[in-house]
């Protein structure tokens, strides 16, 4: 929210360019120039990345004739935010550039608000929606799950860095997409119970995103160019969704808090995408709606649909279901005030084969 906003206003922070497709990496550095940024730029990247994409980034900033320092970084805490914001404060360049995946775009993105500029989003995995939202999440923030930060000025999404990842990584991020399933169920349900701000076209963005990523599971499976190229759209569609709404209702539901708490309590946590998936099987049925076809959808993806799959005890299951809905009360979903008891919890994760009975 930006201050001075009068009540009834309706504020978005939306990215100003998007470019998707085969070896657009290499047109970082116009693109800046584009935006109208010349100074000098930080590229904020992880180690593992930076010979794979970040040669053609920096590349394309050295052509630009943009001076650039890189920095890289170890994890996403806000240790690391903290030590990646006194570095732009230091060098104050004109623009950040966050290159990598998940966790180096987050730091990026919230070390880049802290100090009060702008930032390019550089993904080369598509694990999640955060490489074009608004929104960070990491361990050591006050809070367990994500809140608004600000949106990438541009996202260069390069399919063919993305997908050379790891399968894995494509697979999470199906399950972070097909989520929009139950996150906007709960978001309606919160309208009608809670009187919650509901925008339809937040809302139809987010589902709009699950329903084209189910219908290409076979091509995403495939890892062909187009399927990689659905997954990325669909979820840079998600993060443009949760900029239009302000906050991540459209996209986090009940399946994400779900998440959020196996992250705290399984002793080795799955990833981000791979919970929500599982959790949108289990919220499906309790919103009586069609967890089946999620569940087929995730096997046909080859994402984890058990707790098996995921690695962690059905035990850890059972506790993160009982307690997803207090760990961010305000947050009103189909898990009610008082959530589930520990039966219900029970049922649901047995009659939907997440845990074996
Ligand atoms: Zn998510």
């Amino acid at each position: 929210m930006i201050p001075g906003l009068p009540h009834a206003a309706h504020y978005m922070q939306l990215p100003r360019e998007v470019l998707i497709g085969s070896d657009v990496a290499a047109l970082v550095g116009e693109t800046i120039g584009r935006l109208g940024f010349h100074g000098p730029a930080l590229v904020v990247t992880g180690d593992t990345v930076i010979s794979i994409a970040g040669a053609m980034a920096l590349e394309s900033l050295r052509k630009q004739g943009v001076k650039t320092e890189t920095t890289s970084v170890q994890s996403s805490t806000t240790e690391e935010v903290a030590r990646v914001e006194k570095r732009i404060r230091e060098l104050d360049p004109d623009i950040v550039v966050g290159l990598g995946g998940g966790k180096d775009i987050d730091v990026a993105k919230l070390g880049s608000m802290r100090a009060g500029k702008s930032f390019v989003s550089v993904p080369t995995t598509a694990s999640h929606d955060g490489i074009a939202s608004p929104l960070v999440s990491m361990k050591g923030l006050e809070r367990p799950y994500s809140y608004v930060a600000h949106s990438p000025i541009a996202i260069i999404a390069d399919t063919s860095i993305i997908g050379k990842s790891p399968y894995r990584l494509i697979a999470a991020g199906c399950g972070d997409v097909v989520a929009k399933y139950t996150a906007v169920r709960d978001w309606k349900l919160a309208h009608r119970i809670k009187n919650e701000y509901y925008g339809d076209y937040a809302a139809e963005l987010a589902l709009m995103s699950s329903r084209v990523v189910m219908k290409n599971a076979s091509s995403i499976r495939a890892m062909s160019d187009s399927g990689v190229r659905t997954l990325v759209e669909a979820l840079i569609s998600c993060g443009v969704a949760m900029s239009i709404a302000g906050t991540s209702r459209p996209c986090s539901g009940a399946e994400h808090l779900f998440s959020h708490s196996l992250a705290m309590i399984a002793p080795k946590p799955a990833l981000h995408g791979e919970q929500c998936g599982v959790g949108t099987i289990m919220c499906a049925y309790l919103h009586g709606a069609n967890w089946q076809l999620i569940k087929d959808f995730l096997q046909t993806i080859g994402a984890p649909t058990t707790a098996k799959e995921l690695g962690i005890g059905p035990e850890y299951i059972l506790k993160a279901l009982a307690m997803a809905h207090s760990i961010r009360p305000e947050r009103y979903t189909i898990l009610g005030e008082s959530g589930l008891t520990k039966d219900a919890a029970l049922r649901v994760a047995t009659i939907t084969g997440v845990i074996e009975q």
